[in-house]
């Protein structure tokens, strides 16, 4: 992938580039910024951008360096990543993992001699979960580093480095991206229809990779069935009410749910006082205007309704979730216990 593809990020592409054309790369790098905005992809691009021979400091994407840098299958450059930890006393497996001395023994090998052509790259991913004895012989690569040779770490949680590893490295700060980056990413490279693109980049946060889980989990069409079946109990479905209120209690994303019904309380009074543009379901806009008409007083309590039951099933009350769920539902449908 050349630099032309990464999606935003312009200013800390100009500084990578900037230190190509200079001949002043550092050998180490620290990647810092949230999950999913794209710190590896620029990590392999800047790799790319060290081995291919397009002019400014940038990678064409094309060449055969490139090629085989993207297909994982450069010789000079190595990726790595926290391995899984099968040893935990239960048998339980730490689901980030850590990177281990025998990792990086392979990498101080593969750095110990300078590349015929080229730069050697190392990405380590995850770069704040070293392993004691991995962290020590890591530190030891990073204060005599081999000639010819660029380490770039990469994480999400920089502050749990050692001093002494962030100390060595040109530290590059990734900021989330912008909504709109997100959301033109969705249309162009996913095919999203733009409504939902504009529904999914308001909820995730700046990050890619949230963005892709709420697509291939059909968290779009989820909550759109949450509200409709809200929205077709009369007060006389009250039994339907409480069967709806058990399904609830059982789903794995409640929270989520929840919060998603927090956002479409607060789009609705939103589009009440007159400012749709700032509804953040736009996929669900229409919904809006076919509901019934609602006074404010009754959606702004269904919001805090709504608030108040999240805070109920999480910590530190973790109350009971049938319960809640079914004070909820019965407040928000309207329906009548007979
Ligand atoms: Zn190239």
């Amino acid at each position: 992938m050349g630099f032309q593809e990464i999606i935003g990020h312009e200013r800390e592409l100009g500084i990578l580039k900037g230190l190509i054309t200079s001949g002043r790369v550092p050998h180490a790098f620290l990647f810092a910024g949230p999950d999913g905005v794209g710190k590896k992809l620029v990590a392999r691009a800047f790799a790319a951008a060290l081995n291919c021979e397009s002019p400014g400091g940038n990678s064409c994407g094309l060449c055969r360096d490139c090629a085989a840098i993207e297909g994982g299958s450069h010789p000079n450059v190595m990726e790595i990543w926290p391995l899984d930890k099968p040893v935990d006393k239960k048998g339980e497996r730490d689901p980030l993992g850590l990177i281990r001395i025998d990792q990086i023994r392979e990498v101080q090998s593969v750095l110990r001699y300078r590349a015929e052509r080229g730069t050697k790259v190392v990405i380590v991913n995850g770069a704040d979960r070293f392993m004691p004895a991995a962290a020590n012989a890591f530190l030891k690569t990073l204060e005599e580093p081999p000639g010819g040779s660029v380490i770039v770490l990469v994480s999400s949680r920089p502050a749990d480095l050692l001093p002494t590893v962030v100390s060595r490295c040109r530290r590059i700060n990734f900021r989330p991206l912008s909504e709109g980056a997100v959301r033109a990413y969705l249309i162009e490279k996913k095919g999203i229809a733009p409504a939902e693109a504009g529904a999914v980049a308001r909820l995730s946060d700046g990050s890619i990779s949230k963005a892709a889980g709420y697509i291939d989990e059909g968290w779009l069409q989820k909550r759109r069935d949450v509200v409709e079946r809200l929205l077709s109990f009369g007060q006389n479905d009250a039994d339907e009410a409480l069967k709806f209120a058990e399904e609830l209690s059982k789903r794995d994303d409640l929270e989520e749910t929840l919060d998603f019904l927090k956002s479409w309380y607060r789009d609705r009074i939103v589009a009440f006082e007159g400012a749709p543009h700032l509804i953040a379901n736009t996929d669900m806009q229409r919904r809006m205007k076919d509901d019934r008409v609602e006074d404010f007083n009754r959606l702004s309590s269904s919001f805090w309704a709504v608030e108040e039951a999240l805070r109920n099933i999480t910590p530190p009350r973790n109350g009971n979730r049938h319960l809640t769920m079914e004070a909820l539902v019965l407040k928000l449908s309207g329906a009548l216990l007979m």
